[in-house]
């Protein structure tokens, strides 16, 4: 990415192959996914399990598969996010313990930072069709609420 004064070039390429180009904006926002670093710790050498996509397999009590290690938060499975990570961190030092953790994954809330924001909950419209579970649709117009509008000027200070 080249930034100027009004102006940002970025380059980019499909990531499945194809051709390079060059898309001049006036803003950019950069959202790209994340994947847990975890290549260069040396788990395989001591026998940590790995999923599919590179994350540290763990049981319900953030077990790992070699006795006495354990895992949490983005490393393992699920959203990446800080609230998940630090329940999880909870439950774990629980189990350690001895006692009985628990974090109910169906529940994490996040959110996405447009303006206004969009947050939620459980499960998505999609997942209980595909579980076939009843539910019921509600829908409320935002406008009626006094959340920020998008709007394309910033307001005058
Ligand atoms: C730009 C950005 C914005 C985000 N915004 C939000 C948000 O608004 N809300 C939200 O819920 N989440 C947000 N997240 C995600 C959130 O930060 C993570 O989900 C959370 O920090 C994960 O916690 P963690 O303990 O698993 O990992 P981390 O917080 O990454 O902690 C891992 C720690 O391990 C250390 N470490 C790494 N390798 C080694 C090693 N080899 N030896 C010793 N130590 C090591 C690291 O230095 C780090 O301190 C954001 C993340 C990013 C990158």
């Amino acid at each position: 990415m080249k930034t100027g004064k009004d102006s940002a070039t970025v380059a980019v390429e499909p990531a499945a192959g194809g051709a390079r180009e060059e898309i001049v904006a006036d803003v950019v926002l950069l959202a790209i996914g994340r994947k847990p670093h975890t290549e260069s710790l040396g788990l395989a050498k001591i026998g940590v399990g790995l999923d599919e996509r590179g994350r540290i397999r763990t049981g319900h009590d953030f077990a790992t598969t070699v006795p006495g290690i354990y895992a949490i938060g983005d490393a393992i499975a699920g959203p990446m996010l800080a609230h998940k990570a630090e329940d999880e961190g909870l439950a774990c030092a629980e189990y350690i313990a001895g006692l009985t953790g628990y974090v109910n994954h169906d529940v994490i809330p996040s959110v996405v930072y447009t303006m206004p924001e969009v947050a939620s909950v459980g499960k998505t419209e999609e997942e209980l069709k595909a579980a076939g579970t009843p539910y019921k649709v509600g829908k409320f117009p935002s406008s009626p609420t006094r959340a920020p509008r998008p709007t394309a000027t910033p307001p005058a200070s």
